[in-house]
């Protein structure tokens, strides 16, 4: 190995990053998004694509399993599904953390690829069936029915599916977090061990690939219906947790929540709309699976019992405040321990679905509602209802 670069700088070469005009309407003005390690002239982001698996990436390198210079075949791995544009990837304040054309980069920017770019997507869109115990159980207890086409009688669930890796557009991130831009690269840069050295000398540079997980959204219905006015949406916003999720762990109730989102949506689709499941690709409110065994344990052990409070002395407590939601107030980063709490006040009961019933009231959280009630919630909410979550989550125990 010759020559390492440790650094770049704006002035190197003289040679200016491509422009990325975000929120742009003509995609050619907007410009793409370059992670390419290939030739740095294109290159016009911080990071690399597909976040912690560019380290994956780099051990096959380094074994000499995988060409450096690889390059991926785009060929008949457009999206499945046509999916915008729509008016909100036009807004640069309204999407800060994902590229709205990165299903679509073969096609819009099918004239730089042919010239040799290195563009890669940063959304793929497919369909598949989703198939579940829990969706069977509703339909045995006459709350969902088969239509055979959104879903069947065995119970096979047809959906579109989008996988999303994260583009950050550091100016609105900052702003959504009401920060200043410098000193949110800074504190990235700072805090992932100096492993970003452009967050600090790249002003010009405005997109970070953060490695992060990405989000997953589960679309049910006729995504075609989707960005119009009239078309009511059903809408579920989840945590990855892959305990409850995959594993059907007693310790919280997430894929009961979870199940219950999706029979909610099969419902919306079947009745015209469409819905949404977004499924974010971070364990435990972001603070990652080893955080939240501890808080497991920390909890269970705490004199007086199980609460949610026993987390907050725990390592990555001072992280759990840190605002991610993009709203005020913000919502903490937090396990939830509402969940946890509930699911322990059943002390025995070792099934989870009837432990802590979704589809039940829940007098905290939307008096006298039913399942179908909150569903509508979902897609209805009212001014009143959101203030009080806001309230709610800023009254999280400390
Ligand atoms: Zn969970």
């Amino acid at each position: 190995m010759a020559h390492i670069r440790l650094n770049t700088h704006p002035s190197q070469g003289g040679q200016p990053a491509p422009p990325v005009v975000w929120g742009a309407r003509d995609p050619a003005v907007r410009g793409p998004v370059v992670g390419t390690v290939g030739l740095g002239s294109h290159r016009n982001v911080i990071g690399v694509h597909s976040g912690s698996y560019g380290i994956y990436r780099a051990l096959a390198i380094a074994a000499q399993e995988l060409k450096a210079d690889h390059r991926p075949d785009l060929t008949n791995t457009s999206p499945a599904e046509p999916i915008g544009p729509f008016e909100a990837w036009f807004d640069p304040k309204k999407i800060v953390s994902l590229d709205p054309w990165g299903h679509l980069v073969s096609e819009v920017f099918a004239d730089k690829l042919a010239a040799g770019w290195d563009i890669r997507p940063t959304i793929a869109i497919t369909k598949a069936h989703v198939n579940m115990p829990e969706i069977m159980e509703a339909m045995a207890a006459g709350r969902l029915k088969p239509d055979n086409d959104i879903l069947s009688g065995t119970g096979d669930v047809k959906v579109t599916k989008a996988a999303i890796e994260p583009v950050w557009w550091l100016p609105g991130i900052a702003e959504r977090f009401g920060v200043k831009e410098t000193d949110l690269r800074r504190t990235l840069f700072e805090q992932t061990g100096g492993m970003y050295t452009e967050l600090v000398t790249r002003p010009d540079l405005e997109l970070f690939l953060p490695p992060i997980g990405g989000a997953t959204v589960y679309f049910f219905g006729d995504v075609s219906k989707l960005g119009k006015q009239e078309t009511k949406i059903a809408c579920r916003l989840h945590d990855e947790c892959n305990g409850s999720d995959v594993f059907g762990s007693d310790i919280c109730t997430c894929r009961p929540y979870l199940a219950h989102g999706i029979e909610i949506c099969i419902d919306m689709a079947q009745r015209g709309g469409v819905g949404v499941v977004i499924y974010n690709r971070k364990e435990g409110r972001a603070l990652g699976e080893v955080t939240k065994f501890l808080v497991y344990n920390a909890r269970k052990r705490q004199p007086g019992g199980d609460s949610g409070r026993a987390g907050h002395a725990l390592p990555g407590a001072d992280a759990r405040y840190l605002p991610l939601a993009g709203r005020q107030p913000h919502r903490p980063l937090c396990l939830d321990e509402q969940h946890e709490i509930r699911r322990a006040a059943r002390a025995g009961y070792r099934d989870r679905r009837a432990g802590a019933d979704p589809r039940a009231p829940d007098p905290r959280r939307c008096a006298g509602g039913n399942g179908c009630q909150e569903g509508r919630r979902l897609f209805q909410p009212d001014q009143a209802r959101l203030e009080r979550a806001g309230a709610r989550q800023g009254a999280w125990p400390r």
